[in-house]
């Protein structure tokens, strides 16, 4: 059976274009995933349709208040199912992380707003915490997105050539190499000889130089660390 997600959002029509397009677009037209968004309102029972609320204790801004979120992800949940809150102080999101998503059968993305959710609903149905990167975005719709185009790159069928899958940047500790393709001179630039000599060894062993350089360079941070592959 191929993964379902449901996202819950208060704000449906950021995704539209998103999932209509491109290598994810067609991953669902083709059923390798399901993708079904949901507007958090229909779940706001009060005639305003009131989502948020004033935070106990004071403070800036407002709070998601439990009882609509809660009664949806009861709603929407599935013996099993992965329930992920996406939020600035969660686990950064990782290839290693999405890669572990794409296994999984039913998963329940939650976009926040304003100030955050209260703190409740994520004691009661949520199960991981997930953070797309060291700043703060005004919902998390967008976060949703990014997590469901990283986990999609992992499910069997979906990239058109899985070699991608081992020779990007994070596969290993490198980041990637530079690309060039025709025309071999542009505005004075030449592609780098050695990608025209046709001679592999040498081509893959530029790469290497190219990944180690770069990564050198941008995130030594990715070199300190023990590497597993
Ligand atoms: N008060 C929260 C904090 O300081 O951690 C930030 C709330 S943020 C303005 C509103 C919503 O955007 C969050 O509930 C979350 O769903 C989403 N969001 C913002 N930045 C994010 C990030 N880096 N990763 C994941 N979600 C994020």
């Amino acid at each position: 059976m191929s993964l379902h997600i449901d996202v819950l959002t208060l704000f449906p029509r950021m995704l539209e274009g998103f999932l209509a397009e491109s290598i994810l677009g067609k991953a669902i037209e083709t059923k390798k995933l399901g993708v079904a968004v949901h507007d958090l309102r229909a779940w706001c029972t009060d005639k305003h349709r009131t989502a948020d609320d004033r935070p106990f204790g004071g403070g800036a801004g407002m709070v998601m208040k439990p009882e609509p979120v809660v009664a949806a992800i009861e709603q929407l949940q599935t013996p099993g199912c992965r329930r992920i809150y996406l939020t600035p102080d969660g686990t950064p999101l990782t290839e290693k992380i999405a890669r572990e998503l794409s296994t999984q059968q039913h998963i329940i993305f939650l976009s926040g707003h304003y100030e955050g959710i209260d703190q409740r609903i994520r004691d009661l149905v949520i199960d991981q915490e997930i953070s797309i990167g060291d700043y703060v975005l005004t919902n998390g719709t967008l976060p949703a997105a990014v997590t469901i185009d990283a986990l999609a790159r992992f499910i069997p069928g979906v990239l058109g050539d899985e070699k991608s899958l081992t020779h990007e940047s994070f596969t290993g500790r490198f980041l990637d190499f530079p690309q060039y393709t025709r025309p071999a001179e542009f505005r004075g630039q030449s592609v780098p000889k050695v990608l025209l000599s046709g001679n592999h060894t040498e081509i893959e062993k530029w790469r290497h130089e190219e990944r180690v350089k770069k990564t050198r360079l941008v995130r030594p941070d990715l070199l300190e660390k023990p590497y597993t592959s």
